[in-house]
């Protein structure tokens, strides 16, 4: 079927109107990514200490059930879970980081960090992703538009596509917020036979995790991943093996948004302008047609002819 010059103007002037709206929209969503909170003490997290992690993976299939996601069996024809990394099905997932030799291995856990102050809502147009109750990073389906800055912007690759729907939308942790609304716990903390991942307030897990530290240091890389890399995540790490072989990078202290937003700001005051001035121009060209008459249905043969 053939496209018509009113349907095309329509959709031009209906698409440049859109973006245009979206253009100018960043600075209501800075307030809704909000800025690096002063004191992230009482917002809720996790501790995993890969230490403790004997590799089961229940917290894997707890997470599956707590969030209906559906189990991914493509690694595994079809046999058994065994996705090989976050996916659109996957919100947690453990790896195993092996040496050369065989003898030095870790497992390691990775799902969405809970960044004090997350690049993914930075980088949300619309506030679909925002720090929410609890300090918790969710996620707001109905507001996204699937344009996935997010996943380019999170320094974690943690937000996934769900390429299998047609209305495909973003799948990460959210720290279980629902369980956590009616006082329980994550799935993946609550499943965890050796308590290698636990659940509560950053400051007490941060002080839990220096104790660990202090106890046992031949036991421990010195350093608690998320006390300070990209600003301060929720999602705290011990471990024994260096974080970078774990595929946890040495970011600095530095929070990623401060950078995105000044580079946002630069392309949207651009895009601004042109996308006015596109809604404006169609809106003419429509009241122009209608005015000369050139608008009704006998129109739409002829354009179709034209787009054939
Ligand atoms: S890890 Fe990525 S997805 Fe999670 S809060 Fe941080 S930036 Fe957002
Ligand atoms: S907190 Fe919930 S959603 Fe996040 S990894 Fe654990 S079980 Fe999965
Ligand atoms: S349930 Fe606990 S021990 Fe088992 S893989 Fe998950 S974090 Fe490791």
């Amino acid at each position: 079927m053939g496209i018509s010059r009113r349907s095309a103007l329509k959709a031009l002037a209906g698409a440049a109107g859109s973006m245009a709206a979206a253009a100018v929209v960043p600075s209501v969503c800075r307030a809704s990514s909000g800025t690096p909170a002063v004191d992230a003490s009482g917002y809720d997290g996790m501790l995993y200490d890969a230490t403790r992690c004997i590799g089961c993976k229940a917290c894997m299939v707890a997470c599956n059930e707590a969030n209906d996601l559906e189990p991914d069996t493509g690694a595994s024809s079809e046999r058994w879970q065994m996705p090989l990394d976050l996916n659109e099905h996957t919100k947690n997932i453990i790896k195993c980081y092996r040496d050369e030799t065989g003898d030095k291995y870790s497992f390691v856990k990775r799902q969405c960090m809970h960044c004090i102050d997350p690049a993914c809502a930075a980088a949300c147009m619309i506030g679909a992703l925002a720090k929410r109750e609890h300090g918790i990073v969710t996620y707001q389906a109905d507001l996204c538009v699937g344009c996935r800055y997010c996943e380019m912007a999170c320094p974690f690759n943690v937000p996934k596509f769900e390429w299998s729907s047609l209305a495909g939308k973003i799948v990460k942790c959210e720290l279980c917020k629902d369980r956590i609304a009616v006082g329980k716990q994550p799935a993946c903390t609550e499943v965890c036979p050796t308590h290698a991942v636990i659940y509560g307030k950053r400051g007490e897990l941060l002080a839990e995790a220096h104790r660990r530290l202090e106890e046992q240091p031949e036991r421990y890389v010195k350093h608690v991943y998320g006390e300070h890399e990209v600003g301060g995540t929720q999602v705290l790490y011990l471990a024994g093996v260096d974080f970078d072989l774990l595929g946890l990078p040495a970011y600095g202290d530095e929070a990623a948004p401060a950078r995105l937003r000044s580079i946002q700001e630069t392309i949207y005051q651009g895009f601004t302008t042109p996308f006015a001035l596109y809604a404006v121009l169609a809106g003419v060209m429509w009241k122009n047609r209608r005015t000369s008459g050139d608008d009704d249905d006998r129109d739409e043969p002829a354009s179709e002819e034209e787009s054939s």
